[in-house]
């Protein structure tokens, strides 16, 4: 099989065009090309008016060798690389200590299924409740005002991106196509198949839900076990080695294996390994605000005449500025066709984040914009960037009137410095409300700064960007986790052994995607550090 990369044709080309683009570009007789797969297809919406479609395209030819052989120099022409997954170890008989995972977003899905894979039967340690009744907890914020601190869209089965748009691009380095596993297996559980060749794919939350309890299901017939509402308050260590974990229902698992993939907002448990004496630095994240516009002037801004074409689906964006403050300023998490969301996993705390549906034909489009902070902002201890969150966190839930309503400002008065009282174009889609105020308080005053100089530098970029009826909420608090639990290159704690930091609250991931990669990383690490190999 050979690989064709960079194959462009106009957005509205048929099938025969496509066929007929491949024979040329190889140069070969109609008859050579026997089949044909589509492995990757983007856009390319530089030129509104003329939107091309890029390709990957995998041909199966009648004289491989020979036509190889013909484009040797040419970097878009090889051979396919096999990308099927590969497990590094196999399961002793009669393992008796089995790995223990703790948390059940995609990081310790994914660590927990490749474990159950290669038979080593781990045992998934979860705080929140399965995803049907988590479902249920977290409207009970968004509907009634009803906040659950162990379930919510932060803690609970499929963790903190199952509420979400599902996006799934990274652009992380993937040389073991550890990604294609990902795919594969979210297409396994039910996923929409186009996610393996689309170059933005995305899954929306109706689906992630029934897909979660599909690969649990896959786990536990592995072997694998998941418990849920069994958070772990403690790790025991002795002589520099993990040697088991204590659940808040005062039960004791030994092991001395543990992946923690907790993901950024469990701070209780960031604490007690800081007090445990596990190594936990403080790292760089962002804060910012939540913006949102018609999707259609997106739309328009972004694919001209072709706005809703079904091939190109509700636009997306992604901005930077760098503030004459030294700051940046950068949109995150955008999400077409969306709706912003109480995000919070404390009580007396409002976050925004994210999320759609599948068909992301919601009437807003919304993405944080916020600032990258570092520990030069909040110096003096490895967790005070999480002191720093909650102070903005609990400042955001004061603003918004202390009901859970978020703090909200159209981005005219934001910009012309006065207090919101009417609501213009824009409809803020938050639930349960948005509580008209003045922003300007919410955020430290760089930040404030740094937003009024890049607002109207977005503007430039997408016109209508900067609307005087925009709508802010706040606050986007977790963008990323405020502290690394650092590890060495075998994937290990640097003072803990057998403790296997990994995924987004770890600081080894940002993102679905790179979480799910980063828990089939540490698997790997786990099963080679059992049977005695060091991964590297
Ligand atoms: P998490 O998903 O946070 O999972 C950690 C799990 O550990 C949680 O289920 C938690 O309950 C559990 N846990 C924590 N502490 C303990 C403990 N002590 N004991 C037992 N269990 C514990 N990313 C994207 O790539 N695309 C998107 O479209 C997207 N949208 C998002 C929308 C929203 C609303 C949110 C909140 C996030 C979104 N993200 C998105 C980010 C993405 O969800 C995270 O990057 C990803 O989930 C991180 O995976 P993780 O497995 O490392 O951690």
């Amino acid at each position: 099989m050979l690989r064709i990369t960079e194959l462009k044709l106009p957005l509205d080309h048929s099938e025969s065009q496509l066929q007929s683009a491949i024979i040329e570009r190889l140069g070969i007789a109609a008859e050579a090309l026997k089949s044909y797969t589509i492995f990757r297809r983007g856009y390319d919406a530089r030129k509104r008016d003329s939107i091309a479609l890029i390709y990957t395209l995998d041909v199966e030819l009648a004289n491989e060798s020979a036509v190889l052989s013909r484009f040797q120099a040419d970097p878009h022409v090889a051979q396919t690389p096999d990308t099927r997954y590969q497990h590094v170890a196999e399961a002793p008989k009669g393992l008796t200590m089995r790995p223990v995972v703790i948390g059940f977003g995609p990081c310790g899905l994914f660590a927990g299924l490749l474990l159950a894979e290669m038979g080593f039967r781990p045992i998934i340690l979860e705080r929140g409740k399965p995803v049907r009744e988590r479902t249920k907890d977290t409207f009970g914020l968004w509907r009634r005002r009803e906040f659950n601190p162990e379930s919510n869209v932060q803690f609970g089965e499929g963790g903190a991106g199952t509420f979400s748009d599902g996006k799934l691009h990274t652009q992380i380095k993937d040389p073991h196509h550890y990604g294609r596993k990902v795919l594969t297996e979210f297409v396994k559980a039910g996923a929409p198949p186009e996610i393996l060749y689309v170059s933005k794919p995305h899954i929306g939350t109706f689906r992630l839900v029934s897909m979660i309890e599909e690969m649990r299901g896959t786990i536990e017939a592995l072997g694998g076990e998941i418990r849920f509402e069994s958070r772990v308050e403690d790790v025991l260590i002795e002589d520099g080695a993990v040697r088991g974990v204590t659940l808040a229902n005062g039960e004791t698992i030994d092991t001395q294996h543990v992946v923690i993939a907790v993901g950024h907002s469990a701070r209780d448990t960031f604490k007690m390994l800081y007090e445990r004496g596990v190594y936990v630095e403080a790292k760089p994240f962002s804060i910012g605000f939540r913006i949102e516009h018609p999707q259609s002037l997106i739309d328009r801004c972004r694919f001209g005449k072709y706005a809703g074409h079904p091939l190109l689906g509700a636009a997306d964006y992604k901005l930077v500025h760098h503030c004459k403050n030294g700051r940046s300023v950068y949109s995150f998490c955008m999400c077409p066709g969306g709706t912003v969301v109480a995000a919070t996993s404390e009580p007396g705390h409002v976050v925004t984040n994210g999320m759609s549906q599948y068909s992301r034909n919601e009437r807003n489009a919304n993405s944080g914009i916020v600032v990258g902070i570092t520990p030069d902002d909040y110096p003096g201890h490895p967790l005070a960037g999480i002191d720093l969150q909650r102070q903005l966190e609990k400042k955001a839930f004061e603003l918004g009137g202390g009901t859970y309503d978020a703090p909200g400002q159209r981005v005219g008065d934001f910009l012309a410095g006065r207090a919101s009282t009417q609501w213009g174009s824009v409809t803020p889609s938050y639930t349960p409300g948005v509580h008209l105020c003045d922003l300007s308080t919410a955020l430290p005053a760089y930040a404030i700064e740094a937003f009024r100089e890049a607002l109207p530098a977005f503007d430039k970029k997408i016109p209508g960007f900067a609307m005087a009826d925009a709508v802010l909420t706040g606050v986007e608090t977790r963008t990323s986790s405020p502290v690394r639990i650092k590890r060495n290159e075998h994937y290990q704690s640097i003072n803990t052994r057998g403790l296997f930091p990994a995924g987004e609250g770890a600081g080894y991931a940002g993102g679905i995607m790179s979480a799910a990669i980063d828990g089939i990383e540490v698997a790997e690490a786990v099963a080679l550090s059992i049977v005695g190999i060091s991964k590297k």
